[in-house]
């Protein structure tokens, strides 16, 4: 798939701190950052995975990109618009455009609303259905697009398989022929060869509607088969990104190689013992089976390979060609 040239969406700088209990009155606020400095872009039409262990502040990112999270600092534009500028009637008319598929399909669902009521709301909240015949058919082909039927108009979620139920988030997310799915480890309650269906779901609905797809998974093989480029995040910094297959087949950074190397995508435990890093090291610091004397000294540079629209962070490939320091992340970090 080739995106087309201008962003679908961009996240600049992306910063999201939260407050920890403690401090007092007069004490320091502790803070803990879950994401630091990440800029990553979608091309229209194109799937971008985010992948990453429990912790690498992948969900956080997901829902910043809603707009169901404020970020600390840094900007999400969606079709040129400062998403986290925009509140009230102005974000709702954009929140259309982007819809969310929630790992648990079934606390995502109402349980008091049939099916049909799930997947017609949104097009009542934004007036896509003028008549109730037209709201019934309109979501009678929203079953039928994701594998459903009309049949399950009025059956309640509890009445599904987990596999139907994501089936219904997906329609629900879908009913306004939205531009950008943001997917949240859509799969990862479900057994294998219904989650095999959801995948071949998301990928036609790519193919023929053109929807552009974060897709946030710890599964690599997933994440391999569905997506154009990856983004691979460890505690909430973006370590490595570029074209899904380059980057899996010959990743660069340790974090990358550890997670390419397992099926579970978690990595043996520490390498190098001692406290966690400073915020100041790189953050792979205490579990790096490579870590150099200049690891404990300074952060690594974020570093370009242009030939290959790849980026990473790590000091192990610094002044190596073809890699040469991306002056900034934000501008150029995965822009199609
Ligand atoms: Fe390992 Fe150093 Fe690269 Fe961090 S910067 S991943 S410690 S080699």
């Amino acid at each position: 798939m080739s995106p087309e040239s201008s962003p679908l969406l961009e996240t600049r700088g992306l910063v999201r701190e939260f407050d920890l209990p403690g401090g007092g009155l007069f004490g320091r606020r502790k803070t803990l950052t879950a994401v630091s400095d990440v800029s990553f872009a979608i091309g229209k039409g194109e799937i971008l995975g985010l992948v990453g262990e429990s912790g690498s502040g992948k969900t956080t990112i997901g829902r910043m990109v809603m707009r169901l999270l404020d970020p600390t600092r840094g900007q999400v534009i969606f079709d040129g618009l400062d998403l986290t500028r925009l509140s009230g009637r102005s974000l709702r008319r954009q929140r259309r455009r982007f819809q969310m598929v929630f790992q648990d399909p079934y606390a995502s669902l109402n349980p008091r609303m049939r099916a049909g009521e799930i997947v017609g709301e949104p097009l009542v909240i934004h007036g896509l259905a003028p008549s109730a015949r037209e709201l019934r058919e309109k979501v009678s082909r929203l079953l039928e697009r994701v594998g459903l039927s009309s049949h399950d108009l009025e059956r309640y979620p509890r009445e599904f398989s987990g596999g139907g139920r994501q089936r219904i988030g997906i329609a629900r997310a879908i009913a306004c022929q939205p531009d950008l799915l943001v997917a949240d480890e859509p799969i990862a309650s479900l057994d294998l060869s219904i989650g095999a269906q959801i995948i071949n779901l998301f990928s036609s609905l790519n193919k023929t509607e053109r929807m552009s797809l974060l897709f946030i998974s710890h599964d690599l093989s997933v994440v391999r088969y569905l997506s154009d480029r990856v983004v691979v995040l460890y505690r909430g910094r973006m370590v490595e990104s570029g074209p899904t297959r380059t980057v899996l087949d010959t990743p660069v950074h340790p974090y990358t190689r550890l997670l390419a190397g397992t099926s579970s995508g978690t990595p043996s435990e520490t390498q190098n013992g001692g406290d966690e890093p400073s915020g100041s090291l790189c953050p792979f610091l205490t579990r790096c089976p490579e870590a150099l004397p200049v690891c404990r000294e300074s952060m690594p540079p974020s570093l370009e390979n242009s030939e290959c629209g790849r980026q990473v962070l790590c000091h192990l490939v610094a002044g190596h060609s073809p890699w040469k320091s991306s002056a900034s992340p934000s501008s150029s970090q995965g822009s199609p």
